[in-house]
């Protein structure tokens, strides 16, 4: 497995910072765009409000230095209460509106993680790197916000900064061209040389605080890697471990206190470790930054002071010049952190294209499967091989096999001898190295994908319900027909639960998702019997049961067993099991071993010879089951 890249690892040129900003704002166009204009309204007139308040101050200095009339300063003072007024109103309302809907954008960040995750081939969705790339991506989005929230963030500091950026040059504009009395002593002000000097200054401020603060950034940005292993230690230690109810048995029988408080301190040592550092770099800037931006302000507050003293403009100007350099210097500081900050963001955020555009290299096949109502439908394997991706050896060796129509076949052999990794070609998870797997004598991957998977009702040894209602659950659908579900459920052994549940069909299969503790945690046995029900409900062609009885106990099993034929009636059944003895009931047996098919033919074909692996194992098992028989004997 590949060890997560640190960010400064990773170098980009201007292009490259360019394609990727453009291809995050691309894939920034699926939140919803109402929130991206409410944006530039919020910014708007969150930047007016200050802007009036200087203008009309400056305003109502002048009156009161100058020609004092009382209808003016009236006038005035009563304009900029209500503009305030006015302008605080529509702000309000509009903030109100921005942060619900930013709510929505943040969920359709998640959104295109999850269109993703679903469409993605299943090949990728285990493949290790590509795992370890997503978890990644959920870190910095979770714990740093690095990557698409990042940008999203810029998009909104970029337009706090434009506005007031546009206003202040507009207000401040007349501060280089009102002039001086050339009599004055200041005289010198006017020239452009001084402009010059004053603009220089600026530039220093508003340049050299969001670089150095930047460079703050980027050691967060950098340590992300450790910060946000950090998290994923302290989520572990205390959620995980010490709080969650699942360990507590064994913390208190094994006293598993010591050992757990000893690799604390150490993760204690190790996220103190990297936070400290990040700090101590991020004090450093900032108070440099600040130092900056104070010096330069102070020295740029003295122009204005002085012009107005040499009579270039009234008391009221300073107030309007140092305002708006003010919020000029803010602004402009906001635009360039955001866009400094995308440079930091930029590894991030390609590390999520990456992820995104991991291309679906599945063959897509165009061929509509013929629906037949007799379910003649005939699949063979034709000396197919597999390996695993990046594995060496073969999983699956020249597996030739054909079902045939309403067929029960067992397929029995030890862990790992290919069982279930043949289901997942048959489904077409993945598809073979070599060889080909028909149906109705047509490649398998030429025939339309959702289509091919309606032949197939599948329980897989690690399924998983979804934490819903049990009756969406065994319909996979919101609407569904309650008789038929109740039926399949009755049909797969559930019956008796079933109407020991609160709810019903409508109850919850977690016990968090319903507030009147009416939700139900199943056992292993009871899920089994639900998943089962699904694959009946779905009424596909073929089933496929892959150790289907794991989880039940041995009356269930029995249950299951017993009526297995009237559980799957006409269908093609392919019972999957290590355990030979609940595979009797099947007229065929295939025997896997090593990823081959070693033997086939019925329980009295294979269990007569004798020197066969189907012999061997039988009799192991049967060992093993006589001497725990001897054993229960014995106890009882
Ligand atoms: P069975 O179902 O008979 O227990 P499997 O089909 O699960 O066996 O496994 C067959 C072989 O393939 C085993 O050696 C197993 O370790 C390997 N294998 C299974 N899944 C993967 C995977 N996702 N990646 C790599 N190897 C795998």
């Amino acid at each position: 497995m590949n060890k997560p890249k640190k960010a400064k690892e990773n170098k980009f040129t201007v292009k490259q910072h360019i394609n990727v900003i453009m291809r995050g704002l691309k894939i920034l166009a699926a939140v919803p765009q109402t929130v991206m204009v409410l944006k530039i309204f919020q910014s708007v007139f969150n930047s007016v409000v200050p802007f009036i308040n200087i203008y009309f101050s400056a305003k109502i200095l002048n009156e009161l230095a100058g020609e004092k009339n009382q209808n003016r300063l009236v006038f005035l003072i009563l304009l900029t209460i209500g503009l305030n007024f006015a302008s605080m109103l529509i702000k309000s309302i509009i903030n109100r509106l921005t942060e619900y809907k930013a709510t929505d954008s943040l969920n359709a960040l998640l959104k295109i993680y999850s269109d993703k995750l679903f469409s993605m081939d299943y090949v990728d969705i285990e493949n290790p790197e590509k795992q370890q790339e997503f978890y990644e991506i959920r870190q910095y989005h979770f714990n740093t916000k690095f990557g698409l929230p990042y940008l999203l963030g810029t998009y909104y500091g970029i337009t706090d900064g434009i506005m007031p950026v546009i206003l202040s040059v507009a207000m401040a504009f007349s501060l280089f061209t009102l002039k001086i009395p050339v009599n004055s002593p200041f005289v010198f002000l006017n020239s452009p040389v001084a402009v010059i000097i004053v603009i220089l200054i600026l530039a220093c401020s508003i340049l050299l605080s969001p670089y150095l603060s930047m460079i703050g950034g980027k050691i967060w940005a950098e340590s992300t890697a450790e910060e946000n292993k950090g998290k994923h230690l302290f989520y572990f230690y205390f959620f995980d471990m010490i709080y969650g109810s699942e360990r507590a048995k064994d913390i208190r029988i094994y006293n598993q206190k010591r050992v757990i408080d000893k690799s604390a301190e150490d993760f204690f040592d190790f996220r103190f470790g990297t936070w400290e550092k990040c700090a101590k770099y991020n004090a450093k800037f900032s108070a440099l930054s600040t130092g900056v931006s104070y010096l330069s302000n102070g020295l740029i507050y003295l122009f204005v002071a002085l012009k107005a003293f040499a009579g270039a403009f009234g008391v009221g100007g300073i107030v309007q010049y140092v305002g708006a350099i003010t919020l000029f210097s803010k602004g402009f500081a906001l635009l360039l952190t955001n866009i400094g900050g995308l440079v930091n963001n930029t590894a991030f955020l390609d590390k999520i294209i990456r992820f995104l555009d991991t291309p679906n290299k599945k063959y897509q096949g165009t061929l509509s499967v013929e629906k037949r109502d007799d379910n003649d439908y005939a699949i063979e394997f034709k000396n197919v091989s597999f390996k695993y991706p990046g594995m060496d050896s073969y999983a699956l060796k020249n597996l030739n096999l054909q079902f045939n129509i309403g067929q029960r076949l067992a397929v029995v052999g030890m862990n790992g001898s290919g069982k279930t990794t043949m289901i997942k070609l048959l489904c077409r998870l993945y598809d073979p190295t070599e060889g080909e797997i028909t149906l109705n004598g047509i490649d398998i991957k030429k025939y339309k994908y959702n289509e091919y998977m309606d032949l197939f009702s599948v329980v897989f040894q690690d399924f998983k319900l979804l934490p819903f209602k049990l009756g969406e659950n065994v319909a996979v659908s919101v609407n569904y027909d309650s008789e038929k579900v109740t039926e399949m459920l009755s049909k797969s052994g559930f019956a008796e639960r079933l109407a020991d549940m609160p709810k019903g069909l409508d109850t919850y299969l977690n016990e968090n998702f319903e507030d009147d503790g009416d939700g139900v945690e199943l056992s292993g046995g009871e899920e089994q019997k639900v998943a089962l029900a699904r694959a009946l409900y779905k009424d596909a062609p073929f089933i496929v049961l892959d150790e289907p009885t794991a989880a039940l106990d041995p009356i269930a099993e029995f249950e299951v067993y017993s009526k297995f034929n009237e559980i799957v009636g006409g269908k093609t059944a392919i019972y999957i099991s290590h355990r030979l003895s609940s595979c009797r009931f099947c007229d065929d047996i295939a025997v896997f071993h090593e990823g081959e098919l070693i033997q086939r033919g019925s329980h009295d074909v294979l269990i007569a010879d004798e020197g066969g692996k189907y012999h061997e194992l039988w009799n192991a098992q049967a060992q093993y089951y006589n001497e725990n028989k001897k054993a229960d004997n014995c106890l009882s």
